[in-house]
């Protein structure tokens, strides 16, 4: 793997239309950026040859892809069709994306509703535990990804994800740096920053810190829900130059995908102020 690419969270805005996964390559070349989190949130509709043509590419511009699973997920449904529809969204997900020659997948995995979140842990534990051996029993390179979320109702603190992802074999983290704020209020120095990739190293290994997922923007939030809206970077509190400093720092490698508002102006200035820091 090569250091820390950058890239969007969907097609840039500027890419050609219609706006769909071969454009936003072409685009994310173009740009000069490094990678780009094909979005399957509001469902899998992309067909097998489709993931061919986004493949080949991907390969030939060097644009490194990874994928966003459907919003449509809560692997702590009580009722089991939902559970199942939500488990099968995950498969789904990753059958088409090991066509398109990706091998990170995030999504979002469950919301408490209200259940204590030590069982809520164990439902979903469970879940990914099948669903990682499944896609074994395929032959697939791929690492599913619970995202860190920003709300106080999703289920997704940074601890859960760690422990989670030490546990079931196939599990790597997506660690959304923009949710770890909105969910806790802090998190937002460079002190903070380096105990988060302390604690991923320590509970992880270095291996984890040689592949990771980020997910980063601006965000608003309240200490009631957590996370509101995401925000362009400048328009927001964060402080996105210390982050990046840590991560420079802790030679951390793998995808950081830019879910700003504006997309691919974000992603740019942040890679633009990464060779700076
Ligand atoms: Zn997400």
């Amino acid at each position: 793997m090569q250091g820390l690419l950058f890239g969007t969270g969907g097609t840039p805005l500027s890419a050609a239309r219609p706006r769909n996964p071969l454009n936003a390559i072409k685009r994310i070349s173009e740009l000069g950026l490094g990678c780009t989190e094909l979005e399957f949130t509001y469902g899998v509709r992309m067909h097998e040859a489709e993931a061919e043509q986004v493949a080949n590419l991907a390969r030939k511009l060097k644009v490194k892809l990874t994928a966003h699973a459907p919003y449509y997920i809560n692997l702590n449904a009580h009722d089991h069709d939902i559970l199942i529809s939500s488990q099968d969204r995950i498969l789904q997900t990753a059958r088409i994306s090991y066509i398109c020659g990706i091998q990170n997948i995030a999504f979002h995995a469950a919301f408490y509703m209200k259940d204590d979140p030590s069982e809520v842990y164990e439902r979903v534990k469970k879940s990914l535990a099948g669903l990682c051996a499944e896609i074994k029993r395929q032959n697939k390179t791929i690492w599913l990804r619970p995202e860190l979320m920003g709300k106080v109702s999703q289920f997704g603190s940074l601890d859960e994800i760690l422990k989670l992802c030490g546990e079931v074999e196939g599990l790597a983290p997506c660690i959304d740096f923009a949710h770890l704020h909105s969910r806790t209020g802090k998190y937002n120095s460079y002190y903070e920053f380096k105990s988060v990739l302390n604690q991923i190293e320590k509970k992880l290994g270095r291996e984890a810190l040689n592949n990771m997922h980020i997910h980063l923007s601006g965000i608003n939030y309240n200490s009631r829900s957590g996370e509101i809206m995401h925000l362009n970077l400048r328009e927001s509190d964060y402080q996105y130059e210390e982050l990046l400093r840590a991560l420079k720092e802790q030679d951390v490698k793998g995808m950081l995908i830019c879910e700003s508002p504006n997309l691919e102006e974000d992603a740019l200035h942040l890679q633009e102020t990464y060779n700076k820091v």
